[in-house]
């Protein structure tokens, strides 16, 4: 099976992340139950959507999905720095990276071969944000984890990569070194799951996929960034009538499935970050490459003039309705 094609794994060390501020914690709202079914959490998700200094915004939800140990928490931690820093108490003048020597903190990320539980953590904290239309929103992050170690496993990770694409108006699909044709193919997958849930006929049923590649090689030859990432995502998307039926119909798939889809390419972030077990996040022992790319990336999704709020239907969907998505959406894959 193509799905134990490429199991690349970045590291041997064990590293949880430094105690978050103020109690904000990741909170599991999707859990793995008996045999591979799926439980919600209503409880802990009533206490996280329905405050109500935020219960009415529009929601933006922005996701991370993508195998396990490919840096997705770690890269999410920046995306908490900057919703802090820009979002936060302080007004988000200057600069929102961060001090040299600043333990990086948020959802846990670690290296280890051993998977964590798949589902899906909602940061605790919801950010609020006004789009440059006036809009007041909220923003949602949610961290997935899906592992491709097994047969049965594929299964609970097209669930989890198909409930977060449903649920979110940004899907971020992280990878390791390249987009490559299984990467397609589980992407197919999961879009098929999601798409097969919806009901609604003529709509594109998805909103921003965003690829994210990690420890990309060839800059020579894309580079590095956004506008590296759309020449690689053309060439990969390209529909030719030289190329086998099955490859033209996954391509028109996967296009055809969201209003949108980016491409980014991220360097290596260095030896220190891949492989040191006294690695705490701190800027300074990540490469320079690595954080002006995270300089690029992460604006291009959170500045408040890029924010997508989360359509269903056509309809942007309130905080407080979400509650009841993630219901409807969790009963189709019981059983
Ligand atoms: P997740 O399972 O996808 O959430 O991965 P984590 O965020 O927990 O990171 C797993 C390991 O990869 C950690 O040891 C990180 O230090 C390391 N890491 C984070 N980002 C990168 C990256 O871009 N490249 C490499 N090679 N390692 C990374
Ligand atoms: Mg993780």
């Amino acid at each position: 099976m193509y799905f134990l094609s490429r199991l690349t794994v970045f590291s041997v060390t064990e590293k949880p992340a430094a105690p978050p501020r103020t109690g904000a914690r990741g909170v599991q709202v999707v859990n793995t139950g008996a045999e591979h079914t799926f439980v919600l959490d209503e409880e802990a998700l009533e206490q996280l959507l329905l405050q109500d200094d935020i219960k009415d915004r529009a929601a933006v939800v922005i996701s991370v999905a993508g195998a396990f140990r490919k840096g997705k928490s770690f890269l999410l931690d920046f995306f908490l720095r900057y919703m802090h820093h820009k979002y936060g108490a302080g007004g988000g003048g200057g600069e929102w990276l961060g001090s040299e020597d600043e333990p990086l903190s948020g959802f846990s990320w670690r290296g280890g071969s051993e998977r964590d539980t798949t589902g899906i953590l909602m940061w605790s904290e919801i950010f609020k944000a006004t789009l440059e239309t006036g809009e007041k929103v909220a923003i949602i992050l949610l961290d997935t984890q899906g592992a491709f170690d097994s047969e049965s496993t594929v299964r609970e990770c097209a669930t989890v990569f198909a409930l977060s694409t449903m649920l979110s108006s940004v899907q971020i699909y992280n990878l390791a070194q390249n987009i490559q044709e299984d990467d397609l193919q589980h992407l197919q997958l999961f879009t098929e799951y999601g798409r097969l849930a919806l009901e609604d006929g003529g709509r594109t049923p998805f909103q921003r996929l965003q690829f994210v590649v990690r420890d990309w090689s060839f800059p020579y030859e894309a580079p590095y960034g956004a506008e590296g990432g759309q020449k690689i995502l053309q060439r990969r998307l390209k529909v030719s009538d030289k190329q086998h039926p099955e490859l033209q119909s996954l391509r028109k798939h996967i296009t055809s499935c969201f209003s949108e889809i980016a491409c980014f390419l991220m360097p290596h972030p260095g030896l220190k970050v891949a492989t040191s077990p006294d690695f705490d996040g701190r800027l300074s022992d990540i490469e320079g490459e690595f954080k002006r790319a995270l300089l690029q990336l992460v604006p291009m999704l959170l500045a408040p003039h890029n924010l997508v709020p989360k359509l269903i239907n056509g309809q942007p969907v309130r905080v407080k309705d979400l509650l009841q998505y993630f219901r409807s959406y969790m009963n189709i894959y019981r059983g």
